[in-house]
């Protein structure tokens, strides 16, 4: 449980973490620790050098720009747990945050980290994968947003470049959202999770545990366009999907948890 030996670096703003990832190809970026610390203790991730972007507090805000609410990559969990920005604009992700393993994970984890760290069975990256949200990277070559639809590229792998520094995540105004998580124990990650939201009148849906990403229910929003109920809509949850079997539960399992799930998001939307 021991890490192996790296240098680290504590950045002193977004550029320096940036310079800093291109003196080693080795490099991570330390948000939160949550997912990293652990992996590195497991011994599953040996980076050569920690570059330590978590005291930046230049990213740690929630912002109202009008149609979008800007997220900066550090805010954490617990912050957006009680952010009244979000609790009145899109409220479906503080009410997700407040789900997110147990209050000391809450308190040093940041929405940035999860985004990045790209776990498929994660709740904010399924409901902000729902909102269509906008991920802003920056790196040498400067600034650019990623449409969340083609930002989770694998199991724990994204559209992130290695000297990519993820600084704001956008979401729209949105006052119908929920998110429902099936764990074994309150502070588990998601055996499946279902989140659903009306984006500009559309309503659309992703799955958290349904395959080796976050995943939109496709079969299911392109019923709901045709006009299905929520029962018939929800029968099509299996489409497109790819449950995995494990310790936690076999796939038909998961693919039950998902149908069961979807219509009951359907319902509370
Ligand atoms: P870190 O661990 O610091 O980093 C994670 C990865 O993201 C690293 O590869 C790092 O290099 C990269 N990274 C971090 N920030 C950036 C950035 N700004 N730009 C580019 N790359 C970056 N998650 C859930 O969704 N649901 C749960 O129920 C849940 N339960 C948990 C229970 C426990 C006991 C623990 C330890 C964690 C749990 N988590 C859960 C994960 C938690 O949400 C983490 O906080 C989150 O996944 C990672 O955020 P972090 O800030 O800690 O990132």
């Amino acid at each position: 449980m021991i890490p192996a030996a790296f240098e680290y670096h504590r950045a002193q703003s977004v550029d320096d973490a940036i310079d800093a990832l291109g003196r080693d190809e080795d490099a991570r970026l330390l948000a939160g620790g949550h997912s990293l610390i652990p992996a590195m203790k497991l011994r599953i991730a040996r980076p050569s050098l920690l570059v330590d972007v978590g005291r930046l507090d230049e990213l740690r805000y929630v912002r109202d720009d009008g149609d979008r609410i800007a997220i900066g990559a550090l805010t954490r969990h617990a912050q957006l747990v009680r952010d009244s920005v979000l609790e009145s604009a899109c409220p479906v992700v503080a009410r997700t945050a407040e789900l997110v393993g147990d209050p000391q994970v809450r308190h040093r984890g940041t929405i940035g980290g999860s985004v990045a760290h790209a776990d498929p069975a994660s709740d904010l990256p399924t409901v902000l994968l729902a909102l269509d949200a906008e991920f802003v990277a920056r790196g040498p070559d400067g600034e650019r947003a990623i449409a969340s639809s083609s930002f989770f590229t694998g199991p724990f792998a994204t559209a992130l470049g290695p000297r990519e520094v993820l600084t704001e995540i956008r979401v729209p105004r949105v006052e119908r959202g929920v998110y429902l998580k099936h764990s074994r124990r309150a502070q588990d990650w998601a055996t499946v999770g279902v989140a659903a939201a009306v984006v500009d009148g559309v309503t659309q849906l992703a799955f958290a545990g349904m395959g080796g990403t976050a995943l939109r229910a496709r079969g299911v929003e392109e019923a709901l366009a045709s006009g299905a109920d929520a029962g018939r809509a929800a029968a099509r949850s299996g489409e497109g999907t790819e449950p995995p079997s494990d310790i936690v539960g076999g796939s038909e399992y998961r693919a039950h948890l998902a149908q069961v799930y979807v219509r009951r998001a359907l319902d509370q939307l």
